[in-house]
């Protein structure tokens, strides 16, 4: 399981289609300081789920749509999609069928984001999901910050302990615990109506 392409249209300084072919083997990019190196890494962790604007260095999520610039107007929506080769067959179970598989996330102003996976509509949890039970992810340890060295060497254990379950890709299970034990918290409220129902009946 591979990044094969990424495409970014009206996505922070990339308000033009724009399409990297990712080769095999290593990549690199260079550019002049403010050229929007660092958009590209954004864009990545962006299409794959990250919620927070702060990851993005932004206040909320639509700061991703291009702004405007002196020439240009600002644009209404901001579109990332990614390719995915998987002809070694190494993504999740319920992927592993397709040679390919293509994330596209779109966010509108006043109407937030939307994800298709494959053509289809499908949630922000569905794509994060994916990329949890293959190890990596918006959070993966795989894709560094500026800055981020320094904050793993001072980490606390206890965060550090979530860089190894990242790898270990345990933490799409942790994920599922937790969505199990909010329903399992839901059940037990109706459990308990039903039987302050059943006190009055009798
Ligand atoms: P450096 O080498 O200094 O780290 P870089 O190549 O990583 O720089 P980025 O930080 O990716 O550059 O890009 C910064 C540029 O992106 C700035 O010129 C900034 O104005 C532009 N930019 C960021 N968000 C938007 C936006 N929403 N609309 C238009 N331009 C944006």
């Amino acid at each position: 399981m591979r990044f094969s392409r990424l495409r970014l249209n009206g996505f922070k300084s990339f308000v033009d289609p724009t399409d990297l072919v990712i080769a095999q083997g290593l990549t690199g990019v260079v550019g002049p300081n403010g050229c929007g190196k660092s958009n590209l890494l954004e864009a990545l962790r962006w299409v794959m789920g990250e919620n927070r604007p702060t990851a993005m260095r932004g206040d909320g999520m639509e700061d991703v749509i291009f702004a405007g610039a002196a020439t240009r107007p600002a644009r209404n929506f901001a579109e990332v999609s990614v390719q995915i080769d998987n002809t070694d067959r190494l993504a999740p179970a319920g992927f592993n069928d397709a040679d390919q598989i293509d994330i596209v996330r779109r966010i509108t102003r006043d109407a937030g984001s939307a994800y298709k996976l494959n053509g289809k509509d499908v949630r922000a949890r569905d794509v994060q999901m994916l990329f949890a039970d293959a190890s990596t992810g918006a959070h993966s340890p795989a894709l560094v910050r500026q800055g981020q060295i320094s904050e793993l060497i001072n980490a606390k254990p206890k965060n550090r302990r979530r860089i190894l379950e990242e790898a270990a890709g345990i933490s799409g299970l942790y994920q599922r615990r937790h969505e199990a034990e909010l329903k399992l918290r839901g059940a037990e409220t109706n459990l308990a109506r039903v039987e302050d129902v059943l006190e009055q009946l009798s």
